[in-house]
């Protein structure tokens, strides 16, 4: 064969064939699966409940715990499950095929706490931290502000040294997990006379003195993840505190926050596949004018399209995170996952909503709580104009 003489009869190079992007190993197979049967018997009996109260409920976060879920690519040695980046895509997608909420918590706590720790944290606080964060405390990652979102690196929250001490002082706004979470890795600038570059990450645990978390925000979707504003007054850290390197926070938060739009991706992928789930049975079922509404030419082929468009919506996260494993740059192909996998999974769920008809816009059908949580996907992590601006600047880097 011409290829491969031309490689060289030496190397086995069948052995590198890439497989299909939808093709797991069996420690990934085995993650989906059992995520999937955790999904379906102990957090589908709870989501309306959990809607309803605005929080996670306290036994389907032990569940999380107890199964892993909360320490994907956390090594063994650290009380983690020691699972690739493509496990953690996996599980929330299955988290979010059941509820959208839970998977931004899970999602929230492994691409953005935990891969931080565990990629820049010394030796120290990855003995003190992982362990926790995957058996007992859930993670909050503090970065936006009241008057710093999209432009995240003109935060103002301050920490000020003082001996061997940090103090913190400042607001950060719409911060996930932090109704629940044990512990905090906050942004704050600790030399604003250099700008952004003096912007560091800091750990703070939930008991320190002059830390508030406000009441939860009253929001359209997701809403038993808990979205609270944080007040830091005067909250006094050790130095040791620092995570990673003094005035790297602006690269950490930049670098983390790619892997964490792929895991947005999945949230928005799993969140339009549940809701095609509940829906496509429904409409081999009803009946009008004598047949089943899945027999409608205009039916069948706009259920094809938003098939066809999730499909597309998940090799590119699928491709995005078999990057991010094979330690590739992701900056592009992270934003465009999220991007097409948010936009995408707003289309699909409005359409399902179509699909069934008025049943659709009750709360007695799931739909409208699909569509309702996949709103989030065009807005956290960057908003879908900030991604576009990502996709833009590597286009322009690529051709100049
Ligand atoms: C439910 C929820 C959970 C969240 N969780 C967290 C969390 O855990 N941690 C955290 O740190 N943050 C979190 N956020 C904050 C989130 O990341 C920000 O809301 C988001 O980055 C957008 O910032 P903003 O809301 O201030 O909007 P703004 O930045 O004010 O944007 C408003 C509009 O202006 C557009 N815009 C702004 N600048 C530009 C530009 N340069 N070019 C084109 N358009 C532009 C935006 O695209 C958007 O359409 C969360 C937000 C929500 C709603």
């Amino acid at each position: 064969m011409q290829v491969k003489r031309y490689l060289g009869t030496s190397r086995p190079w069948y052995n590198h064939c890439p497989g299909p992007l939808s093709q797991f190993t069996d420690d990934e197979l085995l993650m989906k699966e059992s995520v999937r049967k955790l999904a379906k018997e102990e957090i589908a009996p709870l989501v309306r409940k959990m809607e309803k109260d605005g929080k996670i409920d306290e036994g389907v976060l032990q569940k999380l715990f107890e199964n892993g879920l909360m320490g994907i690519e956390i090594p063994d040695k650290y009380g983690g499950s020691g699972c690739n980046f493509m496990s953690t895509i996996l599980t929330v997608e299955e988290v979010a095929k059941v509820d959208g909420a839970v998977a931004a918590l899970v999602d929230i706590h492994n691409t953005l706490v935990n891969s931080l720790i565990s990629k820049v944290g010394s030796e120290e606080q990855k003995a003190k931290y992982l362990p926790r964060l995957a058996q007992n405390y859930a993670g909050s990652f503090c970065l936006t502000e009241p008057g710093s979102g999209s432009d995240a690196f003109s935060l103002k929250t301050e920490a000020k040294k003082d001996g061997t001490d940090y103090v913190i002082n400042g607001t950060k706004m719409w911060i996930s997990n932090s109704d629940i979470a044990g512990l905090f890795i906050v942004f704050a600038n600790a030399n604003p006379s250099i700008g952004y570059r003096g912007i560091t990450a800091f750990f703070v645990e939930r008991n320190t003195p002059g830390l508030t978390v406000a009441k939860p925000e009253d929001k359209l979707g997701i809403k038993a993840s808990g979205t609270c504003m944080i007040h830091f007054d005067n909250v006094k850290v050790p130095e040791g505190n620092i995570l990673g390197e003094f005035g790297h926070g602006y690269k950490y938060a930049a670098g983390f926050l790619n892997e964490g739009r792929i895991g947005i991706g999945a949230q928005m992928i799993g969140v339009a596949q549940g809701c095609l789930d509940a829906t496509i049975p429904y409409t081999l079922e009803r009946k009008q004018f004598g047949k089943d509404i899945f027999s409608f030419q205009s039916m069948q082929h706009q259920i094809a399209q938003v098939v066809t468009d999730l499909e597309c919506a998940r090799l590119l996260v699928y491709n995005a995170a078999r990057l991010v494993d094979a330690k590739k740059d992701v900056i592009k192909e992270a934003a465009m996952a999220k991007l097409v996998a948010s936009e995408t999974a707003l289309r699909v769920t409005a359409k399902c909503i179509d699909f069934v008809g008025g049943v659709g816009y009750t709360t007695d059908f799931p739909q409208e709580k699909f569509f309702r949580d996949s709103k989030i996907g065009t807005i956290y992590e960057g908003t879908s104009n900030m991604q576009l601006s990502t996709i833009a600047k590597c286009i322009r880097r690529e051709y100049s």
